[in-house]
C-alpha cells in the first residue's frame, strides 16, 4: 500500500527513507512528486527518476 501524499517514502527492500518531494534546483520551490518524475509547477523544471526496468 502506498500513500501518495506523504513527504517521505520508505523503501522496504533497501531500508532507505527517501524524501519524495524535492526542491527545484532552478527556483528552490518544492516540486510536485509523480510516480516517475518530479516537476516544478513554477518554472517547469522536471527531474526524471530512474526506471526500475533493467
Ligand atoms: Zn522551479
Amino acid at each position: 500500500m502506498v500513500k501518495r501524499h506523504t513527504l517521505y517514502e520508505y523503501d522496504y527492500p533497501s531500508g532507505k527513507i527517501t524524501l519524495k518531494r524535492r526542491l527545484c534546483p532552478r527556483c528552490g520551490r518544492i516540486m510536485a512528486a509523480h510516480e516517475n518524475r518530479h516537476s516544478c509547477g513554477y518554472c517547469g523544471y522536471t527531474i526524471y527518476l530512474k526506471s526500475e526496468s533493467s
